[in-house]
């Protein structure tokens, strides 16, 4: 059997992670920025983590949500914790699209309304609901129906008030920093202006922080620098640190009632354990604090290399604007330097998304390699 070849590779095979490093067969070493995609948040194959699963796997990986498992109440009861957020309830899921998926059902059997506020540049899965909400038509397939979502432009507040004095819409969905789109952020201001609004109309407001959530800039979510508290949040990629856990965070103001919800593999035994441990990894070693420091110290080095346009972000979600596309660039830095990043849908953006335990010697490392590209590319163009 063949794989459905749906995505365009990397001709690269890491067989073995450390940290903020990933070696192929041949023991080649890799500075990995790029956090496998987003999801690397305690680093690679961290010895606590790989024992706490392993010792769980050995005892019980799985039972269904038919009987009591008490690592999800520990799960909960850390992350209410951790994050700020004691009061809300947790449903749990397998990945970021059903976190959104389920965020979308609960705001609706919430109001019984069923329009949804997305924005230009928006993305927040692969499923029916998910995709709909996506702005991204090509991933859209004919079933998808999205008549009733409506893309507004970020950091437009008046856009979003005349779309919901007409009463209609049960919920604005909106990523804490847009990744997809090159790092691209909703000002403080307009998260605040979106909250008060979305309380004035009755209407839920959904903060995805799939991506921009769990430490990565610096704050346990990006929209925590805006002081707002969303109706719900929706978690995953640096949750489970690479095994599939999603988390829907949901404001006391929803009741719950059986069967509204439901997932066979969400809040797993296994899963459980291996969120509770990239909890306990990311409280004791300081990790959100290790974002902000590290993504500061990284944006100040950045700020000195010549040739590079904006820097966007915060803490360890960082996009570096250049004044071309850098496919190129990409490239060289993985086959010649040894540095995974990320690319983005704007093809001028370099994408960073390291593991939350980044040093400064490895941004060190980063820059003389990136400025290394940089010049040969230079001396390529003349
Ligand atoms: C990755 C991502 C998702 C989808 O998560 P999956 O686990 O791939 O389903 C949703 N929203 C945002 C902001 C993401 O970055």
């Amino acid at each position: 059997m063949n794989l459905f070849d749906v995505y365009p590779i990397i001709n690269i095979e890491p067989v073995k992670g450390e940290g903020c490093f990933v070696f192929d067969a041949e023991g080649t070493k890799y500075l990995d920025l790029y956090g496998g995609h987003a999801v690397i948040s305690i680093g690679h194959s961290h010895p606590y983590y790989v024992k706490k699963i392993s010792d769980q796997l050995s005892k019980l990986g799985f039972y269904s949500n038919s009987v009591i498992i008490s690592l999800q109440n520990e799960l909960a009861e850390k992350l209410g914790r951790i994050s700020g957020y004691p009061d809300y309830s947790l449903f749990l899921s397998n990945s970021g699209a059903e976190a959104n998926e389920n965020a979308i059902k609960l705001a609706s059997f919430h109001n019984g309304k069923s329009r949804i506020i997305s924005f230009k540049g928006a993305f927040h899965g692969r499923t029916a609901g998910a995709v709909a909400v996506t702005d991204n038509p090509n991933i859209c397939a004919p079933i998808n129906p999205r008549d009733h979502v409506t893309f507004l432009p970020l950091n437009d507040l008046e856009a979003v008030e005349t779309e919901l004095k007409k009463k209609d819409a049960c919920a604005v969905i909106i990523e804490g920093i847009q990744g997809v789109a090159g790092i691209v952020s909703p000002s403080d201001e307009f998260l605040k202006g979106l909250s008060e609004l979305c309380a004035k109309y009755d209407t839920v407001l959904i903060l995805d922080e799939v991506q921009s959530g769990y430490g990565r800039t610096g704050k346990f979510f990006a929209h925590q620098y805006a002081g707002i508290k969303p109706d719900i949040i929706t978690t995953a990629k640096g949750m489970g640190n690479g095994f599939p856990i999603a988390g829907t965070l949901i404001s006391p103001k929803f009741t719950a009632k059986h069967g509204m919800l439901g997932t066979t593999f969400g809040g797993n035994h296994l899963a459980c354990a291996a969120a509770i441990a990239v909890l306990d990894i990311i409280d004791k070693d300081h990790l959100v604090q290790n974002a902000e420091e590290v993504g500061n110290y990284l944006i100040e080095r950045l700020s000195k290399v010549a040739g590079i346009g904006q820097i966007k972000g915060r803490g360890l979600m960082i996009g570096i604007e250049f004044p071309f596309p850098v496919g190129e660039l990409r490239s060289m830095l993985i086959k010649e330097e040894k540095v995974f990043t990320g690319a983005a849908s704007a093809k001028n953006v370099l994408r960073l998304l390291p593991p939350l335990s980044l040093s400064k010697s490895e941004v060190d490392m980063f820059v003389g390699k990136l400025q290394t590209c940089l010049s040969k590319l230079q001396v390529n163009s003349l």
